[in-house]
């Protein structure tokens, strides 16, 4: 199969629409992410996501829908904290678990009695979601474990020859998958933290948890298990700029080594290749992947630093990092 990348336009859109209605997949824009779209109701299109991704059968997908869907056809009902968050954020980088109606295909939430809804607010994918009037499961466009794709050559690095269509709607901004929040009960619970923080969530709700798996067996959100968004290089992830300047010394003659971090401490580094993650939180989530998918291309071992800064789109951007980078801390 060839695979076509192509700007996303209504001549692509409206090919896009004839392969997810004929039970085919399509890659598709987003402001987090590219997502591997197919029609939520299509058993057999939500299973070739999940066999060409090769992601674990029991890792749920999220359902995108056009800002005028009726979401009374997917979700058993609505909450007043629902309500509000939808309000407040939506379209944009928010997932929200409601009580599944168990319309959509069995394997889209994978035994879960949830459904995973998000309404993105990147016009081409909002376009193509009008066209279609289906949800579209779309998980991040690329081989379970690598690192998600922030463009359409991403994507193409990943599924060259595997999907018939890439529909390119230019650099995903938002950088880091959407924040995904239970709404099912009376107070938000972050399953996934992103780039609407709890603190925004409980600005609007008046409280906001977040979900940390304690090794009990019913998992609220199994991706939150998984490792994940991994360069194909050797990775090794450092507190203290300190430990980084020292493991780089002390390989830099053996190895093609790389550092990624933060703006501020690049002047520490001499004679090896860095990739610069920005200054604030969201420039670091913009930055993560594309550096991290240039970063296995060009060296043996990435040494990454994190960030100093916490909470806020920090919470993302650390997860991420964390998941994607082998933590060689001594306290660890
Ligand atoms: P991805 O599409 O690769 O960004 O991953 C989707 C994320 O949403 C994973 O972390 C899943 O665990 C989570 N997710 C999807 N559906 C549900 C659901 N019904 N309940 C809880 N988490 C979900
Ligand atoms: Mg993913």
């Amino acid at each position: 199969m060839q695979t076509q990348i192509k700007r996303i336009d209504e001549n692509s859109v409206a090919e896009a629409k004839e392969i997810l209605l004929s039970g085919g997949v399509v890659a598709i824009p987003t402001e987090t992410v590219y997502g591997l779209g197919g029609n939520a109701f299509d058993d057999t299109a939500v299973q070739k996501i999940f066999a060409v991704k090769g992601r674990p059968a029991d890792n749920p997908l999220i359902a995108h829908v056009h800002t005028d869907y009726d979401l009374s056809k997917i979700i058993d009902y609505d909450t007043e904290i629902a309500k509000k968050l939808r309000a407040a954020f939506l379209p944009g980088p928010l997932t929200l678990v409601y009580p599944s109606t168990g319309k959509v295909s069995k394997y889209v939430s994978c035994g879960l009695n949830t459904l995973a809804v998000r309404v993105p607010s990147h016009a081409g994918a909002q376009a193509l979601l009008k066209a279609v009037n289906l949800p579209v499961v779309a998980p991040s466009a690329n081989l379970s474990r690598h690192v998600s794709p922030t463009s359409a050559k991403h994507v193409y690095d990943d599924f060259s020859g595997r999907i018939p269509l890439i529909l390119d709607g230019g650099e995903a901004i938002g950088g880091i998958e959407s924040t995904v929040c239970d709404v099912s009960g009376e107070v938000p619970v972050i399953l996934r933290p992103g780039l609407i923080t709890k603190e925004q969530i409980a600005a609007v709700c008046g409280d906001c948890l977040v979900y940390e798996h304690k090794g009990e067996k019913q998992v609220k959100s199994p991706g939150v298990l998984y490792k994940h968004y991994s360069p194909r290089c050797e990775t090794a992830l450092f507190t203290t700029v300190a430990q980084a300047v020292e493991e780089c010394e002390r390989l830099r003659q053996d190895k093609r080594v790389g550092i990624l971090c933060e703006s501020k401490w690049l002047d520490r580094f001499v004679g090896v290749v860095c990739y610069d993650l920005g200054k604030t939180p969201e420039e670091m989530a913009t930055r993560l992947y594309a550096a991290l998918r240039k970063a296995e291309e060009e060296c043996d071992l990435l040494i990454a630093i994190k960030p100093e800064q916490r909470g806020g789109v920090m919470d993302g951007v650390l997860n991420r990092l964390e998941k994607a980078c082998t933590s060689k801390d001594v306290a660890h």
